[in-house]
């Protein structure tokens, strides 16, 4: 495994959530690790490959994260803070049987406005 993959992996697994190309490129040049974006690139499309992690499509933003257990996320429209929560499908299933529909991917994104940013303290300063 090279330099660069594992220091990807050590940060998409101790970050517990979604994370996005640039944000991990800069964690890598944190750690001295300075690879280009094609590397990069090519390692997320790997890692993809091999299904250790999983790409998430928020609006128009692609982010990256561990292929776990599926779970659903609250994105906070103000800051983009993501919040991994655990909701019952069972009820979506049962109505989406009801209208014949199969349901493909469950990647529920509930939007809205977190903690921090309902206080009217502002995350990026
Ligand atoms: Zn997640
Ligand atoms: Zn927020």
């Amino acid at each position: 495994m090279t330099a660069v993959k594992k220091a990807m992996l050590s940060c998409l697994s101790s970050n517990d959530c979604l994370i996005s190309a640039a944000r991990l490129k800069n964690y890598l040049n944190q750690q001295g690790i300075t690879p280009s974006r094609s590397t990069i690139w090519r390692e997320l499309s790997f890692l993809l490959k091999t299904g250790l992690i999983r790409k998430v499509t928020v609006g128009r933003k692609i982010f990256y994260e561990m292929n776990t257990a599926a779970h659903q996320h609250l994105i906070c429209l103000h800051c983009s803070a993501v919040f991994p929560i655990q909701l019952d499908l069972q009820m979506l299933q049962a109505q989406a049987e009801q209208c014949g529909f199969q349901l493909s991917k469950e990647q529920l994104q509930i939007f809205g406005c977190c903690k921090n940013c309902s206080r009217g303290i502002d995350p990026l300063k």
